[in-house]
């Protein structure tokens, strides 16, 4: 029996699932395990709309995974130990494995003192919940949006959006929307204005106050709730387990996905440093998705016996929702630099919502059904 074990049900790890279950199911010798702390599947890229008190799908992975032979380990994991091949989940269980897949994403780096304190982050469903219900406190009047990158613009316009009584800025380094191209970015600048989202970029935020933030050079912004969008950083797990690391902490893959040091265990999602003929993969779903169904594609052609082809992957656009009535799609050259095109408004509102909704239900139906053996999403676009 050959055991694949799969670290996180993120956007990542369940395409690798996916991808490897749909190819591998006609075998009998091939064990596959997900562990996940919660069985339900948290659609990151919508927890600004649950901060906002939106309602978004509910996703379990039992219903998906029902029939599949798959077997679902609630927890945390604590150790990987390289080695001997085996996982350590809650510091009870010990899972071994021939083939890991590692995919447990990243978290808001919340270095900046105070920010982990007094900062709101959007990390999990539970503390994008604990936002929302903080933001229709009576005593809540002005909102800090930290960080000016796209995860912060599309934080900032929804809490606006959902509660125009409230103050929100939005601080950071950059100009929000500022690699998008001119029309684009005048209609991001636009949204935000109509919405009422105040922009302080060329700010550098030194630390989190529970009243405030203070910015460098001694000036300070008054805010009720404070929430951290600026950066993100990846669990020290493959470091410690001494797997090669980039300065982020991010595995090093070769071209096939497998890390350069332990070329059995794949890393995918934004956990995963992929190098392509025009530079680094940046952590997001358009990349993180197709890194999981290459490495499931791979793993199933090496048990076939064959060799893992290449991972293959350019940016095509760059969907930000501002809000729930209003976006912008900025089109972009593979390195995500913009190309001439971009959607705005009530066509982006749609392009968007198309291009995030979960595929997971069709893919439990898929994994179960085996006349769809041949369709299984491949990684990257030249790879089919
Ligand atoms: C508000 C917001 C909006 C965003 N909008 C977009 C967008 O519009 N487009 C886009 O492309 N990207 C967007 N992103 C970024 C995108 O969500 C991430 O790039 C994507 O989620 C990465 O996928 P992943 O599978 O690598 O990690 P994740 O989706 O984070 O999944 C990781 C999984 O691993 C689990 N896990 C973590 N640590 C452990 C552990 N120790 N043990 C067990 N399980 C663990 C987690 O619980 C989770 O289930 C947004 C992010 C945020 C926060």
């Amino acid at each position: 029996m050959h055991k694949i074990v799969i670290l996180g049900a993120g956007y990542a790890g369940l395409m690798a699932l996916t991808s490897v279950v749909g190819r591998t199911k006609k075998r009998d010798d091939v064990h596959v395990t997900l562990v996940n702390p919660s069985e339900r599947f948290t659609e990151r890229l919508r927890l600004h709309q649950v901060a906002a008190g939106r309602p978004v799908a509910d996703f379990r992975l039992p219903d998906m995974l029902e029939g599949t032979g798959v077997e679902l380990v609630r927890g945390w994991v604590t150790g990987i130990d390289a080695t001997a091949r085996t996982v350590r989940v809650d510091d009870e269980h010990v899972l071994t494995y021939d083939t890991l897949v590692y995919a447990l994403g990243s978290v808001a780096d919340t270095a900046v003192p105070g920010a982990d304190e007094h900062a709101y982050t959007l990390d999990n469903a539970q503390n994008a919940a604990l936002l929302a219900q903080r933001l229709t406190d009576p005593d809540t009047k002005t909102v800090a949006v930290c960080g000016s990158g796209l995860t912060g613009v599309e934080v900032a316009a929804e809490i606006a959006e959902a509660h125009p009584g409230l103050t929100v800025e939005l601080l950071g380094r950059g100009e929000p929307g500022a690699d998008f191209g001119p029309k684009a970015k005048a209609h991001l600048d636009a949204t935000l204005d109509r919405l009422g989202v105040r922009v302080r970029a060329g700010v550098e935020i030194t630390k989190v106050l529970p009243d405030s933030v203070a910015l460098a050079g001694g000036g300070s912004v008054p805010a009720d709730v404070v929430v951290w969008t600026s950066g993100v950083h990846v669990s020290p797990l493959p470091a410690a387990a001494g797997l090669e690391v980039d300065e982020r902490g991010r595995v090093i893959t070769d071209a096939a996905l497998r890390s350069v040091s332990h070329p059995e265990i794949y890393v995918v999602g934004d956990a995963a440093a992929v190098r392509q003929t025009w530079g680094e993969l940046h952590g997001t779903c358009q990349s993180g998705m197709p890194t999981g169904a290459h490495a499931g594609m791979s793993i199933a052609r090496q048990l076939d016996g064959k060799e893992p082809k290449p991972f293959r992957f350019g940016y095509i656009h760059i969907p930000v929702s501002l809000g729930r009535g209003d976006a912008v799609v900025q089109f972009t050259k593979p390195d995500g630099t913009p190309r001439r095109w971009s959607l705005r408004g009530k066509r982006a509102v749609w392009y968007k919502e198309t291009v995030s909704s979960a595929p997971w239900p069709t893919c439990g139906r898929m994994m179960r059904h085996p006349a769809t053996a041949s369709v299984w999403p491949h990684g990257g676009r030249r790879n089919r």
